[in-house]
């Protein structure tokens, strides 16, 4: 199959009123539910014309968003039927063209079922991928009693992406009155067509409640790495005293080649050993005129750089600083404030605390700063 014969409409233009909110923004492992749409769609059709199809009131934000991966965004109608159509005249497919048109509340579609569904379709005029129905189904009467127990062999859930040769969505429209339709295969089995079903991966589920956000993170989500980093410093008089990249009131600083940051460095080498990328002095070695007292909050951004060349992202910090003095207590507001600035996390998501040693070993003789952190980053 030649990608350059298929066009891929993605349909956003609802309302969510049975999620609350808009469900098609809600963050789910990194990425919004849209984005995972349009990623899982896309991913085996990476030339595929795609075009997406949001309300009016959200074309704007879509096209800043969306533009410059080649999207095209136009704003779609009163019902889905009316969105599907735009999105499709947008890109005027050739009639031989094979049209997809995917759900935007579908995070999750594999890439072999994109590529079956579009194939039936080239074969079969029409296609929709279909999942098993699992549950026994009951039909209520208004009361809420059980009227029947329907049988469920023929039975499946419709799925997205549903496909279409361009010409014979366009025959189905002509025919049309002025009917809905619940999805394009519906409208051309009403007139008599043909639509091929074609089995695909139950876990393509529709965020449609809240509670199906669970399911879907379940199958995009991919394990969090761990990293944990330790520092020690020793102290050293007319030297300043930098801990978590704020200037501390103290007799001595810490000695260091930079400006011994220990709780930045114990941070820039737990995010390290979460990336699995070595330690701070492979990456910044002393011999290095460059770190001369230098910040050393330098050393957490190229940190950071490295984690999100590897599609990593921190999710949170706690650190840990062991000291006789000086009391981190009136300071830990501000050390934990500026630690969240440089790490580009919330408030919320970092946290400084500190400990003596009960005047035991180095630290309790008063003669340097340990510092532990511990990261966690997600795969975005
Ligand atoms: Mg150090």
């Amino acid at each position: 199959m030649s990608e350059g014969d298929t066009v891929i409409v993605v349909v956003a233009a609802g309302s969510s009123a049975r999620f609350g909110e808009d469900k098609l923004a809600v963050s789910l492992c990194g990425r919004t539910v849209l984005e995972h749409a349009l990623a899982s769609v896309r991913a085996p059709l990476p030339d595929a014309p795609v075009c997406l199809v949001v309300r009016a009131d959200h074309v704007e934000a879509a096209r800043a968003r969306w533009q410059a991966e080649g999207v095209r965004v136009v704003a779609g109608g009163s019902h889905r039927q009316d969105s599907v159509r735009l999105g499709v005249e947008a890109l005027a497919p050739a009639d031989d063209a094979v049209v997809l048109i995917h759900d935007g509340a579908r995070p999750f579609v594999p890439a072999e079922d994109v590529l079956r569904v579009a194939d039936a379709a080239r074969h079969h005029g029409a296609a929709l991928l279909v999942a098993p129905i699992v549950d026994t189904i009951k039909r209520l009467r208004v009361d809420e009693t059980v009227d029947a127990t329907v049988p469920r062999e023929r039975l499946v859930r419709a799925l997205t992406p549903q496909a279409f040769c361009a010409r014979v969505l366009r025959e189905a429209w002509a025919h049309a009155s002025d009917e809905h339709w619940t999805d394009e295969a519906a409208l051309i089995e009403r007139q008599g067509g043909e639509v091929k079903a074609v089995a695909g991966d139950a876990r393509n589920v529709k965020v449609t409640h809240s509670s199906d956000l669970a399911i879907a993170s379940g199958v995009l989500g991919r394990p969090p790495r761990v990293g944990h980093g330790i520092d020690v410093h020793a102290f050293a008089p007319g030297r300043v005293l930098w801990l978590c990249g704020v200037k501390l009131p103290s007799e001595a600083g810490l000695a260091g080649h930079s400006d011994a940051d220990a709780a930045l460095h114990a941070v820039t080498d737990a995010i390290l050993g979460a990336c699995g990328a070595g330690d701070i002095g492979e990456h910044f070695p002393s011999s290095d005129a460059r770190w001369q007292d230098a910040p050393s909050e330098g050393f957490v951004r190229h940190a950071l750089a490295l984690a999100a060349e590897r599609g990593l992202r921190i999710v949170n910090c706690d650190l840990s600083l062991l000291l006789e003095k000086p009391r981190i207590g009136p300071h830990r507001e501000a050390m934990c404030a500026r630690l969240a600035e440089i790490l580009g996390l919330p408030p919320g998501q970092v946290n400084v605390k500190a400990t003596t040693c009960e005047g035991l070993g180095f630290i309790g003789r008063g003669e340097g700063v340990m510092a532990q952190a511990v990261v966690m980053l997600e795969q975005v």
